[in-house]
């Protein structure tokens, strides 16, 4: 594809108070095609004014929102959850532009995506507090829910729709106004759905959202806005806890979502071919870039030689090429940089002792590809399980007893997702009982669901996106004494 301007009316401005604009000081910066290294758009980049003003914008849309009735906020929801539905091509090839990712796993993300407007159109209408007669029998305890108030969002690149999704829909459905910051690698698609947000009714000024090269000041910008209240954040580690601390002074609620480490452990009693094809889903879903991906594979011993061949097969058998090209089932990784990360990690693994079974090196010509990798024999100590990958490489690692699974699983700071294949249902729990991480798949690579509590334990974060619990991230329980 050669043509200049591909989406000629996506958005590129800033949204603040329902308008579209340029940057305060007319700051741009460039969105590139990872497959291509070709221009996509350019983008505004906010300030620090721009971001106070989006601050501002919601703070005085908040109050409106927060009375406006839970079923008339829930259909502005499912008129969203229709809009994204009927338009998932022309978003997904957005994303599939932007973000460099195979076809099959950006029209999943728009699916993932919207199905998160529809949860919270369904939860707007379900908040309750409750009534009880205090122990002494002298009032009655009664408990309300309300909205936090302006809340600031900040989401990563490599789901650029469903985690910019995972965070407006429950705010909006608990009555909050958001400036989203989306990742500068990734805004336009965060701009498309402002824009089908707006359509869908939600109010000037609900929404604004607020591209910027300067990430680190104009997120700081808003999170010293003494309007601001609450943060919800995904993205690494590293930006989190710096983002914790920049939330302490003005006492901001944070919710967190950061990074991960999962362990993907497989038993001898496991069905293997039932654990090849979960593996290949839970490792090579978005290209490995997410932070569910299973980053340190752990097999026993009996079945370690039969996995460890079928599941290279499998990696080796996926075609990689241009997203676009919906036959793909690997596109490019987000940028260059990440093909070098990866490059580098399996080059250490190696001389650490391990063993590249399928893959390795990067693939020849332009564009951010790095082909599916396993590299097996993995030992204790390598430096590549210390690491979260964020690309296609799979290290495999032999055990022999659970509970040395158990402790090899647990031995990292991090605590996202994890994953046990086993027949024994027994050890199945247990193990998903001991290990120390937010969410477990059983048998399964596939964990995500809007209906289902996301989030991480340890270093992975703080709080839940999804379920019921989604929207409590969103609101302050109210405690009213009342004598009567
Ligand atoms: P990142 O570098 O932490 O960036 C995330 C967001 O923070 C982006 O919008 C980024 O903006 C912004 N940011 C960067 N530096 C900042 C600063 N100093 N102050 C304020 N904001 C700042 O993470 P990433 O590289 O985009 O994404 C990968 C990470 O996200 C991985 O660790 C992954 O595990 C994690 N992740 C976690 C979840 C989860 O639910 N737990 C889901 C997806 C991803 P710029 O793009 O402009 O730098
Ligand atoms: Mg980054």
């Amino acid at each position: 594809m050669t043509e200049q301007r591909p989406f000629a009316d996506v958005p590129t401005q800033l949204f603040i108070g329902g308008q579209w604009r340029d940057a305060s000081d007319a700051s741009t910066f460039d969105v590139l095609d990872p497959a291509t290294g070709e221009t996509l758009a350019t983008v505004a980049s906010a300030s620090e004014d721009d971001a106070r003003a989006a601050v501002d914008a919601a703070t005085d849309a908040g109050a409106d929102w927060a009375a406006t009735a839970p079923r008339v906020r829930a259909e502005i929801l499912q008129r969203a959850y229709e809009l994204m539905t009927s338009r998932s091509d022309e978003i997904a090839e957005l994303i599939v532009r932007e973000n460099g990712k195979a076809w099959a796993d950006a029209a999943g993300e728009v699916k993932y995506a919207a199905e998160f407007f529809r949860w919270y159109a369904e939860e707007a209408v379900r908040v309750s507090g409750h009534l009880q007669t205090s122990p002494q029998g002298d009032k009655r305890i009664l408990t309300l829910q309300q909205p936090i108030g302006t809340s600031v969002l900040v989401t990563p690149w490599n789901f650029p729709a469903a985690m910019a999704t995972r965070k407006i829909a429950p705010a909006l459905a608990a009555g909050c106004p958001v400036v989203l910051k989306p990742a500068s690698d990734t805004p336009l698609t965060a701009l498309a759905v402002a824009h089908l947000l707006a359509e869908a009714g939600v109010p000037a000024g609900v929404v604004n959202v607020v591209p910027a090269r300067r990430s680190g000041i104009v997120v700081k910008a808003m999170l010293s806005h003494p309007a601001t209240r609450k943060l919800s954040f995904t993205g690494s580690t590293e930006v989190g806890r710096a983002l914790l601390r920049d939330a302490a002074d003005q006492i901001l609620s944070v919710s967190m979502e950061l990074g991960g480490n999962a362990p993907f452990l497989i038993f001898d009693d496991a069905d293997v071919d039932a654990a090849v094809e979960a593996a290949t889903v839970a490792k090579m879903r978005n290209g490995g870039q997410s932070c569910i991906a299973a980053n340190r594979f752990y097999v026993q011993s009996g079945i370690y030689d039969e996995f460890a061949a079928r599941f290279a097969k499998a990696l080796a058998d996926m075609p990689m090429g241009r997203g676009l090209d919906r036959s793909m089932e690997v596109g490019a990784m987000i940028n260059t940089a990440a093909v070098d990360d990866v490059t580098k990690l399996v080059a250490e693994s190696v001389e650490a002792g391990a063993t590249v079974a399928t893959g390795g090196e990067p693939s020849a010509g332009a564009g951010a590809f790095f082909p599916p990798t396993v590299v097996t024999g993995i030992e204790r100590g390598n430096p590549i399980l210390d690491h979260e990958i964020f690309g296609p490489v799979a290290p495999l690692v032999a055990f022999d007893t659970e509970e040395e699974a158990l402790e090899l699983a647990n031995a990292t700071q991090l605590g996202l997702a994890s994953y046990v294949f086993t027949a024994d249902l027994a050890r199945a729990l247990r193990v998903s009982e001991a290990l120390e991480a937010g969410m477990v798949g059983v048998n399964r690579g596939f964990i995500s669901d809007p209906a289902a509590p996301f989030g991480g334990v340890k270093h992975s974060g703080l709080g839940r996106e999804g379920g019921s619990e989604g929207i409590h991230e969103f609101m302050e329980t109210k405690y009213i004494a009342v004598e009567w």
